[in-house]
């Protein structure tokens, strides 16, 4: 089984470099629009990227300087968009990235944990905070810049991994339940919360944005002012992150099969209605972290059925409690009279059903 993997790393180019990315940047950019306007004119399009390139390049010369990996990979990227049907970068989001294959021409290398080799930049140092795995391949390298300035490379990896030969033990599980205010709740009655820190940066932002909003647009303070905004959401989107990634982490090691509901974004969304801006989709990328965490190491996530009535249905008894309103925290099961905790009952209700699904057997508690 093959594994590819983004490890993303700070890197800072000297004064040279960051000329050169910004010039690349722009050129990709400039491919990027050659491409759409052809695309427009009806100008019949070559099937290779390589001749696109080429064409380009006899008639932009300056496009020669650029890193030729660069400026192909976003042809291949138009061509993709084409074919899927993708909505097309529009002209004013400015792209402040580029991709660049490894390839024997264009090596991209990692030095003494120190430097990175890029084609065209030579040596840059960059903050190598996590080795990549032994025997690993490097892909290719995705040089960016955010809004608060920082450049970053996130370096594509493939790495020969064995096929999980894990034996699943079905009672190491957990069942869960995503609930508004908690970020989810557990079947063993764990409520798991968003950290306050990012109402607190919330609260920052707007404050920020306020006195933006007083000064005088494109001035030196207005631009400050906004590098300052792109530095706080950068550290908000940092600290998520964090949250994120630990506690998927911690999930995936203490338990092999993992139970939820099979909701979509937009459900989810709909149910953080009233936090949404706060939690935004958090809950979606903590799916996705969890996902590839757990199939890793050859665990399972499991489903429950869409139409599944997790909260309404009562865990001891099995009658479903059709008036069951939405802003009852607490209700007693008129089947058995059990007394449920809404979210607690949800999640175990979750296990049960997954567990039954796939596994044929019958849960208690
Ligand atoms: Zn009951």
């Amino acid at each position: 089984m093959i594994i590819n993997k983004y490890y993303k790393y700070l890197i800072k180019p000297d004064v040279r470099q960051k000329q050169i990315i910004d010039d690349t940047f722009a050129a990709v950019n400039f491919v990027h629009n050659c491409y759409l306007s052809d695309l427009e004119k009806g100008i019949r399009m070559e099937k290779r990227a390589v001749d696109i390139a080429a064409r380009y390049k006899k008639e932009y010369p300056f496009l020669k300087q650029i890193d030729g990996s660069a400026i192909m990979n976003e042809i291949f990227h138009c061509q993709d968009a084409g074919k899927k049907h993708r909505r097309y970068r529009s002209e004013n989001e400015s792209m402040n990235s580029y991709c660049t294959a490894n390839l024997p021409k264009s090596p991209v290398r990692i030095l003494n944990g120190e430097y990175l080799c890029v084609t065209k930049l030579g040596k840059v140092k960059m903050a190598y905070s996590r080795p990549i795995p032994e025997k690993a391949v490097i892909k290719a390298a995705c040089i960016m810049c955010c809004p608060d300035g920082k450049y970053y490379a996130s370096i594509l990896i493939a790495y020969e991994k064995k096929k999980e030969t894990y034996v699943i033990d079905p009672d190491k599980s957990i069942g869960i339940d995503y609930s508004s205010p908690h970020f989810f709740v557990d079947d063993k009655g764990n409520r798991v919360d968003m950290p306050h820190y990012f109402e607190e940066s919330e609260k920052r932002i707007h404050k920020e944005i306020k006195k933006l909003n007083r000064m005088v647009k494109g001035s030196n303070n207005y631009k400050k002012q906004k590098l300052k905004i792109a530095k706080i959401h950068a550290h908000v989107k940092n600290q998520r992150m964090d949250f994120l990634h630990k506690l998927s982490s911690d999930i995936a090691n203490r338990y092999d099969v993992v139970c939820m509901e099979d909701l979509n974004m937009e459900q989810i969304a709909s149910r953080f209605s009233l936090a949404k801006r706060t939690y935004d989709n958090a809950f979606g990328i903590f799916q996705n972290l969890l996902k590839y965490k757990m199939e890793e190491q050859g665990k399972k996530i499991l489903y429950t059925d869409r139409y599944y009535p997790s909260s309404k249905t009562c865990g001891h008894c099995g009658y479903i409690n059709n008036g069951l309103r939405i802003d009852e925290r607490i209700w007693i099961c008129p089947g058995c009279g059990m007394i449920h905790d809404r979210d607690v009952n949800a999640a175990k209700n979750i296990r049960k059903n997954c567990l039954e699904r796939y596994y044929g057997r019958r849960v208690s508690g």
